[in-house]
């Protein structure tokens, strides 16, 4: 085994082939979260494959919201802050 592929992050699943013999076939890991452009924090729905994204509905890809990229909290924020510039104008 290539020693790259003895990482634990690596998953082994066990197939048997036409020829009956038993091989090892490695899963790629899984993807890290996305992350807050703001504060970094997790956005936890979106843990998939660029392959498996494909596959979803537009609408469960991202959040239905101005600023997908940040959290909500960050959103908030950067929302009061973009009405707080337009009113010292
Ligand atoms: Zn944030």
């Amino acid at each position: 085994m290539r020693r790259a592929l003895r990482s634990t992050k690596i998953k082994k699943v066990i197939k048997r082939t036409p020829g009956n013999r038993l091989t090892i076939h490695f899963r790629k890991p899984a993807p890290d979260y996305a992350h807050c452009g703001g504060c970094g924090k997790k956005i936890v729905r979106t843990r998939l494959r660029s392959s498996e994204i494909r596959k979803l509905p537009k609408v469960q890809r991202r959040p239905e919201r101005p600023f997908p990229e940040l959290c909500p909290k960050c959103m908030r924020e950067k929302i009061k802050e973009l009405f707080r510039a337009v009113i010292k104008i």
